[in-house]
């Protein structure tokens, strides 16, 4: 994930000299993955773009650094905590029943984003969402009325990672617009900015959520969109303003009776967001394969990932192809998981100014058949986000690619 309003922080290595030296041990099972860059600086037209804020609007917070995961009141008790968090997870209408007749493809017209015509204005396509679903109809894959229009996730659902203070910090339009790295959102009131950027972020948060359940009731579900993997619970970034990873996993935990969880990150940026949430957290197993030299550059978030796979610019289809295996072969034995939750990004894709990798589309279909492939062989759920990728050519990538995992019965579209 993440976009190009600022093409200067994303198109050249900023930080040129850090790179990790770090060195790789096991540990019952689990491969760490040590980085001993002691610190990560943000790229220098990022720091002056908060230090102009900073003295613009002196009272905003971007993070709440006394925040944890799910408690909103500083008062709490871990037990008080995790209880209110319990129930919220019990409470919420997010995990409602999908009918056999529905096709395990989750979107709403709501995803696509358009703000008073200034998203013409970007390279980054707004419409993806829904231009994947209209292939998949086109290709005759899908039925427009077998598509699961999923919930918004309410306040209520989004507290169940998040802190109050993060969440009140979206009320300002100027923190949307650097999470989101588009500009002119600041200038919007902040009615607007929920209305039109928020709001299809916190359905695509309701449809990450709800296929987890729809993945334990078919063997694998696709939400048509979400895969923010740079939010954490109490910081957005990277256009990712809400944590649908860590929010999945958290509602599987407590209502699919599920306590391993494996995320497969290959999304071309590092997923920092779901490794802080989950950093010490011995139930969720983190195969992220990233390209090094792009944002984000967390170091911090680096060491949490239990098994990185490196993919520096310019690696082509054959090669990545060849270290996938490698990586799914050795997580595989690593980790047993009850849920895989998969981030697909598509800025892997030759071309994309982003991810700097050079993957052919055939390359992008091969790698989702053998994800899929891993978690049917163990029959594992697998829930897959489509996460970032925003060139043109995107949607139709996507789409081929869920085509033949229709075609090769890896995703059974179902329907009676
Ligand atoms: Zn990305």
């Amino acid at each position: 994930m993440s976009l190009a309003w600022f093409p200067s922080i994303r198109s050249t290595n900023l930080l040129p000299g850090i790179r990790d030296s770090g060195d790789e041990i096991d540990v019952s099972k689990r491969r760490i993955r040590r980085i001993t860059a002691s610190s990560q600086p943000l790229p220098v037209p990022f720091n002056l773009l908060l230090f102009f804020c900073k003295l613009t609007f002196p009272s905003l917070s971007m993070s709440d650094q006394s925040s944890s995961a799910g408690a909103s009141s500083s008062n709490c008790t871990t037990e008080d905590a995790d209880a209110l968090r319990r129930n919220r997870i019990l409470s919420t209408k997010l995990y409602f029943d999908v009918p056999p007749s529905k096709a395990p493809i989750i979107y709403s017209t709501s995803y696509d984003i358009s703000f008073l015509g200034i998203e013409k204005l970007h390279p980054f396509d707004s419409s993806k969402w829904g231009r994947i679903c209209g292939f998949l109809i086109e290709n005759g894959v899908l039925e427009k009325t077998r598509i699961v229009e999923p919930l918004e996730a309410t306040k209520d659902d989004l507290l169940v990672v998040h802190s109050k203070s993060y969440l009140d910090s979206l009320k300002s339009s100027l923190n949307v617009s650097i999470i989101t790295e588009v500009p002119p959102v600041a200038l919007f009131p902040n009615c607007l900015v929920q209305n039109k950027v928020l709001y299809p972020f916190r359905k695509q948060v309701g449809g990450t959520i709800l296929a987890a359940k729809l993945a334990k009731e078919r063997g694998s579900a696709i939400n048509v969109g979400g895969g923010f993997h740079h939010c954490s619970a109490d910081r957005g970034g990277g256009f990712c303003a809400y944590a649908d990873i860590s929010l999945c996993i958290h509602y599987a935990f407590v209502r699919l009776n599920i306590s391993r969880v494996m995320i497969i990150d290959l999304d071309a940026h590092q997923g920092n967001g779901h490794e802080k949430d989950f950093s010490r957290d011995r139930r969720v197993y983190i195969l992220d394969m990233y390209n090094p030299y792009i944002y984000p550059l967390d170091y911090e978030a680096r060491k949490y990932i239990d098994q990185s796979v490196e993919v520096p610019s310019g690696t082509a289809t054959e090669e990545y192809l060849i270290k996938l295996d490698e990586a799914l072969e050795v997580a595989g034995n690593a980790f047993d998981p009850e849920l895989v939750i998969y981030n697909a990004g598509t800025d892997i894709l030759d071309g994309d100014p982003l991810g700097r990798l050079k993957i052919s589309p055939h390359g992008v279909t091969i790698r989702d058949e053998k994800v899929f492939k891993f978690a049917r062989d163990k029959n594992i759920p697998l829930v897959m986000l489509t996460s970032g990728g925003y060139m043109k050519s995107s949607a139709r990538v996507i789409a081929d690619s869920i085509t033949n995992l229709s075609n090769k019965s890896l995703i059974t579209m179902g329907g009676t």
